[in-house]
């Protein structure tokens, strides 16, 4: 506390009153961006070693009529803060399977995944389950073209609440991609009994695997580790040739990164999966 003149105590000074002051304004804001529809997802696309497209990850978007567009680090905290997170993760979940339908009707777009980012707070919601069953039976896509993308730290917690969940999500297809991997600490003891489908090499790995003897050794354990569990490796944060080429002769094969595009909107999305496909 600090002494204000007179026997008045102010506990903040004014730079501090306005970083609150913009928190208060942030979360009144995030509260009508739903309701007005200032939500967008963005698509970055995933690659096989063959270049063959295998789907997009989902990433939210939100665009502010004074700021433009805010990327996710700016709101994301604040609204797991404040339980904003659920209302905005299924608005991303219902929106995802709503992509993944229009999706359906289309030979070049028919067998692409979409992988959604699924925060803690969402993950332990009561009814996180039946949301997710609720919104894939609904749009009435195939449950198995639909990815969610879950942290190590998120699924420590109360192992066996989450193993239920995944598998009975698995039941109508659900898959499960761990983001970040190589960030937590979980052992393969652990990883075993998680039914997941794919392991995401984080993009701290990737960064400086040209040069740094440790990121190559890590790179190799994760595809070693997803060998032996029989699961998928995807790099995230490929930005160029020879990261590609390295994480390639580690026995990674599925790639996301700016090398092959940034996420964009999805009309973008979709003429880039034209010009891709076409040929
Ligand atoms: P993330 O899930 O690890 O997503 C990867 C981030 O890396 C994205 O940042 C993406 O734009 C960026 N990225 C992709 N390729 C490259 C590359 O080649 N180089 C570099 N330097 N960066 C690349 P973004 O879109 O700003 O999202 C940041 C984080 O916000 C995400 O990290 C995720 O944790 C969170 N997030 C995004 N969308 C959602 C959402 O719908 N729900 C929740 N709960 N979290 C979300
Ligand atoms: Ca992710
Ligand atoms: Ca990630
Ligand atoms: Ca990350």
């Amino acid at each position: 506390a600090k002494q204000a003149g007179g026997n008045q105590i102010r506990f903040f000074n004014p730079e501090m009153q306005e970083i609150i002051n913009v928190r208060i304004t942030l979360e009144n804001e995030l509260r009508l961006a739903i309701e007005k529809s200032q939500f967008h997802l963005y698509y970055q696309i995933q690659m096989d070693s063959a270049n063959r497209v295998l789907g997009a990850e989902a990433l939210i978007r939100w665009m502010h009529p004074e700021r433009g567009l805010v990327l996710p680090a700016t709101f994301i905290p604040l609204a797991e803060e404040t339980g904003l997170i659920l209302p905005i993760g299924k608005w991303v979940i219902e929106t995802a399977c709503a992509q993944i339908k229009v999706w359906q009707k289309e030979p070049l777009t028919r067998n692409l995944t979409l992988s959604v980012n699924v925060s803690a707070k969402q993950f332990r919601q009561k009814n996180f389950v039946e949301k997710v069953q609720s919104a894939v039976e609904r749009y009435a896509v195939p449950g198995n073209l639909l990815k969610l993308e879950l942290t190590e730290s998120l699924l420590q917690y109360d192992i066996e609440v989450t193993i239920a969940m995944m598998k009975a999500l698995n039941k109508i297809g659900v898959q499960f991609s761990l983001d970040d991997f190589g960030t937590g600490y979980s052992s393969l003891q652990y990883l075993k009994r998680l039914p997941l489908d794919q392991f995401k090499i984080d993009q701290s790995f990737v960064r400086d695997i040209a040069t740094d003897n440790n990121d190559k050794a890590i790179v190799k354990a994760i595809v070693a580790m997803a060998q032996i569990l029989d699961i998928d490796v995807i790099a995230e944060g490929v930005e160029t040739e020879e990261q590609r080429q390295l994480l390639l002769g580690k026995g990674c094969v599925f790639f996301q990164g700016y090398l092959f595009s940034k996420p964009i909107p999805i009309d973008e999305f979709e003429a880039l999966i034209c010009r891709l496909t076409d040929t």
